[in-house]
């Protein structure tokens, strides 16, 4: 059974189709990387995952389920995006509790999943901080931290580190990767368009293009036998 299943989707921007049935399963506990340049359908393969953009036509399935007309809140789904997006009035604690408490999670149970999620993320010490005494890598590590309480089976990153600098990017993908071993089963979907990030962090890479997959495969394969001169081109040559 596919944890995540994309089936023929087609997505209608008023105008605009984008998407021409597109088909994608992912595996329980897989981390794949929708890779591709801008405008290729990355955020939208995602949000139509996540049900914040509707299908036109064909099902998205998750965990057995079909989810096409669910709420994004009932999909068993997280999600961060590049910018955090953090509450600035409240702690990192309540930023994190926010969403628990709104779907009356009861109050030690909050507990529970903030300081498990903080000692996993290492911010502990900064629970009580607010947002603006925060760094940018700390911050997004909070927004890491928001949907790892939700103890959701899929997450969905898109292009969470690109506002950050070279350097906290490179920690903060050694430590997704390390939260998504330590996680065990956790299926996670990582929009980027950065080769070297597919490359380390992914089990398989999506390479898109114009809104259609060219290839699925290991970062191996993709490397050592692309499907085609774009995915040559796209994976071998650095930004
Ligand atoms: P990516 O995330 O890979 O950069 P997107 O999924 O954002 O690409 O966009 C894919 C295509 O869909 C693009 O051609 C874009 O112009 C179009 N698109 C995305 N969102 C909208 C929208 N809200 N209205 C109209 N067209 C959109
Ligand atoms: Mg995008």
């Amino acid at each position: 059974m596919s944890s995540v299943s994309v089936r023929d989707v087609t997505v209608a921007f008023e105008a605009v189709q984008v998407f021409d049935g597109l088909s994608l399963d992912i595996s329980e506990g897989e981390f794949i990387v929708l890779l591709g340049p801008s405008g290729c359908g990355k955020s939208t393969l995602l949000n139509a995952i996540a049900g914040l953009l509707d299908v036109a036509e064909g099902q998205i399935w998750i965990n057995g389920r079909n989810v096409t007309w669910e709420e994004p809140k009932d999909r068993g789904i997280a999600m961060v995006f590049q910018s955090y997006a953090l509450y600035p009035r409240m702690s990192v604690r309540e930023n994190m509790s926010f969403g628990l408490k709104m779907a009356k999670t009861p109050r030690p149970e909050i507990e529970k999943r903030v300081a498990k999620a903080a000692e996993l993320l290492q911010i502990a010490p900064l629970l009580d901080r607010r947002p603006d005494q925060l760094s940018g890598g700390q911050r997004q590590r909070v927004a890491i931290g928001r949907a790892l309480v939700r103890d959701a089976a899929v997450f969905l990153f898109d292009e969470p580190l690109s506002n950050l600098d070279a350097k906290l990017r490179n920690e903060l993908r050694v430590e997704i990767k390390r939260l998504h071993a330590r996680l065990g089963k956790t299926t996670m979907v990582y929009v980027t368009h950065d080769q070297i990030e597919a490359m380390t962090l992914a089990d398989r890479i999506v390479v898109m293009k114009e809104q259609k997959i060219q290839q699925i495969g290991t970062p191996d394969e993709i490397y050592h036998r692309p499907a085609n001169l774009f995915v040559a081109g796209f994976v071998g040559s650095p930004q």
